[in-house]
């Protein structure tokens, strides 16, 4: 496993080694961007710097470790060209590195007649995507799913479970076999431009780098600003709440059940999903989170909730969305109204059934105007480039990502043809 080192060596002003590339952020996304570029630019210097003991700390190991198909993606937009050929190429990559993981296939039901269009818009929308979907009969769902309730439903067969922290493991391991200088326990508290780049001030020292790639998830928002670049949003935190099947009712779900998703909300509807490790976790909701780094419901910041109240577009969001965000917050706040929701889908399962397990947060990044940003978001400055927005599906999507990320850098005249790789 690796453990990363710490910038001992870098402490102190004294004549600082220049690295071709910064990365910020030991989640999935900066993980596989430093991978990338290591392949793109073989024998370039490459640093990354994760302020946390570990990967995958925060995002990549709070999720539901979906290897998602790619069906709800508007064609053509990032989200489902990276979550299509991401789903082929996570798969290929455990396959090749031993990590557990299972193509278990997902269904979608709709629960009552009011949801059947959209179940036809979704499937049309899986077709347009060029994934294989099957429309299912009542008794088809059954057949997969004896124990849910639906009228009708998809079968979408390529999606699958894995642990995404053992992915970024593995991710760290390549990059380490690649010559990366991988800094676990390493915060960014300031990013100076310099001539030739960036010095980056850590709370273990100071680095400086050609080119910094912020990768910093629910903190992406403020590296850009450290870097003096604006990134035009605000992230805005979303924590998202799991209840898990006690052991002895596991068996009300053979792989994923998700509803069928409300257009204009289609990041809410809480879902079954057999996790890898055979729990079953129920979830998650979305409720704005009080600091962005909270999992627990007690989990206070006052920078962060003043910062989020200050932001015009959360109030203009607040008011758009206030019908659905006050269900969400009930289901928060009462197990009653999140077992309901479950009902839906299993009618079987009880409030004794299900018992709280862990959270999430989304880094969601918010326009000024109240909009949510739903894909993902590059902003470029001056030898920087900056991931303000990178939401589900990107663990499945990362591999893509990363390259997707190098691709659109701007050209580095700073490595010579020895650095640069023969292939694209
Ligand atoms: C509840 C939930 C469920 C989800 N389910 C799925 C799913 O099933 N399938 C799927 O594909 N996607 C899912 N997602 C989305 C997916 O988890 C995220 O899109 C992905 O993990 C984002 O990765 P990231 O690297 O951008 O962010 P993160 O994993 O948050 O990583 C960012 C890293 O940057 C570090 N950092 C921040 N600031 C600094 C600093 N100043 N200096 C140094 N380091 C810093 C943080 O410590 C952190 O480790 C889900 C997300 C959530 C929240």
């Amino acid at each position: 496993m690796t453990t990363g080192r710490r910038a001992d060596d870098n402490r102190g002003n004294g004549a600082l080694m220049v690295h071709d590339f910064a990365v910020i952020g030991g989640g999935i996304v900066g993980l596989s961007t430093a991978m990338a570029l290591g392949q793109r630019y073989p024998g370039a210097r490459i640093l990354l710097v994760e302020k946390e003991d570990g990967w995958a700390a925060h995002q990549t190991g709070h999720n539901s470790g979906v290897i998602h198909s790619g069906i709800y993606y508007k064609p053509g937009s990032f989200k489902a060209r990276f979550c299509r050929d991401g789903n082929a190429s996570m798969v290929e990559f455990c396959r090749a590195h031993d990590i557990p993981h299972e193509i278990c296939g997902k269904v979608i039901v709709a629960s009552d007649a009011g949801e059947l269009a959209q179940l036809d818009v979704l499937h049309a929308r899986g077709l347009a995507n060029g994934l294989d979907v099957r429309r299912l009969t009542r008794e088809e769902v059954t057949e997969i799913e004896p124990h849910v309730h639906s009228l009708a439903g998809l079968h979408v067969p390529s999606t699958g479970i894995v642990d995404f922290a053992a992915v970024c493991r593995a991710y760290a391991g390549i990059i380490e076999r690649q010559g990366g200088d991988l800094r676990l326990g390493t915060k960014v508290v300031a990013l100076r431009q310099v001539p030739d780049g960036h010095t980056l001030e850590t709370t273990a020292g100071h680095f400086r780098a050609r080119f910094v790639v912020n990768c910093a998830g629910l903190h992406s928002d403020r590296v850009a600003r450290l870097g003096g670049v604006d990134p035009g949003a605000r992230i805005v935190p979303f924590r998202g709440e799991y209840y898990e099947l006690v052991p002895e009712r596991r068996h009300l779900v053979k792989a994923l059940v998700y509803p069928v998703p409300n257009p204009d909300f289609p990041f809410l509807g809480v879902h079954f999903t057999r996790m890898i490790d055979g729990s079953v976790h129920a979830g998650p909701n979305a409720v704005p989170g009080l600091k962005r780094e909270g999992y627990r419901k007690r989990d206070i910041s006052a920078r962060d909730m003043a910062e989020t109240l200050a932001y015009p577009g959360f109030w203009k969001m607040a008011k758009k969305n206030h019908a659905e965000g006050r269900k969400e917050i009930l289901r928060s706040l009462s197990k009653k109204a999140f077992v309901r929701s479950l009902q839906r889908l299993i009618p079987e399962v009880t409030a004794d059934d299900v018992v709280p397990t862990h959270a999430g947060v989304r880094a969601q990044a918010l326009l000024a105007d109240g909009r949510l940003v739903d894909d993902f978001l590059l902003v470029p400055g001056p030898t920087s480039v900056h991931v303000c927005n990178a939401p589900s599906p990107a663990a499945t999507s990362s591999i893509e990502i990363g390259k997707a990320v190098v691709e659109a850098l701007p050209d580095q005249p700073h490595l010579t043809s020895v650095h640069r790789s023969a292939t694209p």
